[in-house]
């Protein structure tokens, strides 16, 4: 059976992020309450302010929930302000900020520079280069043993993996190629097993 991909849609660049995920011809539910998450099989989480997120992930009782199918092994990939919310350790960060610590990574905030740096390069990885488009992106200061870097910009890493959670300090959904969505759906989500 095809999955259903969330895309957690409570703040910032998560329409794009749905259009990616239509065009693989597979399902997509926007995620803003518990109950929405309960009928999806895998969940991205998109670009945006990741302290605005953190605030209305706590207020509308996704935090908790979200967290809980993370442990219990749903597929997660989280894409600049989401890659934030996934890691294991926030730099830089709001003091009242929240993240799932899903992925073992520290990430520094804005440390590509403010708004007007961000910019656009190629990123390589072992399956072709991508169009990497930054905004206000994270740095991916620590990544732990158990983290696979998939991706570089130059020396650094810039998409990585820890098991089921994919996190990208970019943002593919803005550079129309959905090669890393494909890369989510059909090698980290399998048939709906809840
Ligand atoms: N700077 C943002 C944050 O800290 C992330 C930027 C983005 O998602 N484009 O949440």
């Amino acid at each position: 059976m095809n999955p259903v991909v969330g895309v957690l849609a409570l703040q910032g660049a998560f329409a794009a992020h749905a259009e990616c995920v239509a065009s693989l011809g597979v399902s997509v539910q926007e995620v803003r309450t518990p109950e929405q998450l309960e009928h999806v099989d895998a969940l991205v989480m998109p670009g945006g302010e990741s302290s605005t997120m953190s605030q209305l992930l706590l207020s509308s009782g996704l935090f908790g929930a979200i967290a809980q199918r993370i442990e219990s092994g749903m597929p997660t990939f989280g894409t600049c302000a989401g890659m934030i919310l996934l890691a294991s350790e926030v730099l830089d960060g709001r003091s009242d900020q929240r993240s799932f610590g899903a992925i073992d990574i520290s990430v520094r905030r804005n440390a590509f520079g403010r708004q007007i740096d961000s910019f656009e390069s190629s990123i390589h990885t072992p399956f072709g280069d991508f169009h990497g488009v930054f905004i206000r992106a994270p740095r991916i200061e620590r990544t732990g043993p158990a983290v696979e870097v998939i991706g570089r910009l130059g020396d650094e890493p810039v998409l990585v993996r820890q098991g089921n959670v994919l996190a990208a300090s970019f943002h593919p959904e803005l550079a129309g190629d959905a090669r890393l969505h494909e890369y989510f759906v059909t090698t980290m989500t399998t048939a709906r097993k809840v």
